[in-house]
């Protein structure tokens, strides 16, 4: 099955792929039909956003598309950066460096540094069908970044379990138990669902 994805973020591209390619669904990126659309995340939740990012796609092509909202929350910070994840800071225009070296900065001389990753995935479908899913990976945010593999945060989250970084430990570990692998997990399931009801 051929699956539209909207996003432009490289990092999310990779593991769409990896974790569903093998399992026989096609990912194209909105980039590879050449859209560009630049949807503005109005949304209060990631349901919200995820679902204004699928819809502004599959409105555009007709098509299934599939898109994910993710986020970072850490609970002494009252669940920031969570929807704001991609924004935090400086905005779009900082790095990912820039990023969590603020997020490291914020939470400098706190003990408490429990926070997830989150991740909510919408699949709508031309008949006007919808799945949606969330996964969540619980972990802590480390003192100090460590390692180059993945995106965004993953260089400050160790998932719970690990003393390393989601940077250090790499796709092998992280497409296992990541907020992103378990959303997917939970949509391929409702995937089959729906074809067996076909
Ligand atoms: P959005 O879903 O496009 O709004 O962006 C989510 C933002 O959350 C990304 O730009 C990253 O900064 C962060 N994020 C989401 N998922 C991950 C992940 O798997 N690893 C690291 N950072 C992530």
């Amino acid at each position: 099955m051929k699956l539209i994805l909207a996003t432009g973020n490289k990092g999310k591209v990779r593991e769409f792929r990896e974790i569903l390619e093998p399992l026989g669904y096609e990912i194209v990126p909105q980039s590879e039909l050449g859209l560009k659309l630049d949807v503005e995340e109005t949304g209060e939740t990631f349901e919200e956003n995820a679902f204004l990012k699928a819809s502004a796609v599959m409105s555009t092509t007709g098509c299934a598309a599939v898109a994910d909202d993710s986020g970072l929350c850490v609970d002494a910070l009252d669940g920031a950066p969570g929807v704001h994840s991609a924004r935090y800071g400086g905005g779009k225009a900082w790095t990912d460096q820039q990023k969590y070296g603020y997020l490291l900065q914020q939470l400098e001389g706190v003990s408490d540094r429990r926070a997830r990753f989150v991740s909510a995935i919408v699949c709508l479908f031309p008949d006007g069908s919808r799945i949606t899913v969330r996964g969540e990976c619980p972990g802590r945010i480390l003192t100090a970044a460590a390692g180059a593999a993945g995106f965004g945060y993953d260089p400050v989250f160790a998932p719970d379990g690990y003393d390393m970084s989601f940077g250090q430990l790499g796709p092998e570990v992280k497409n296992k138990l990541s907020h992103r692998a378990r959303a997917l997990a939970a949509l391929r399931e409702k995937l089959e669902e729906r074809m067996r009801s076909c």
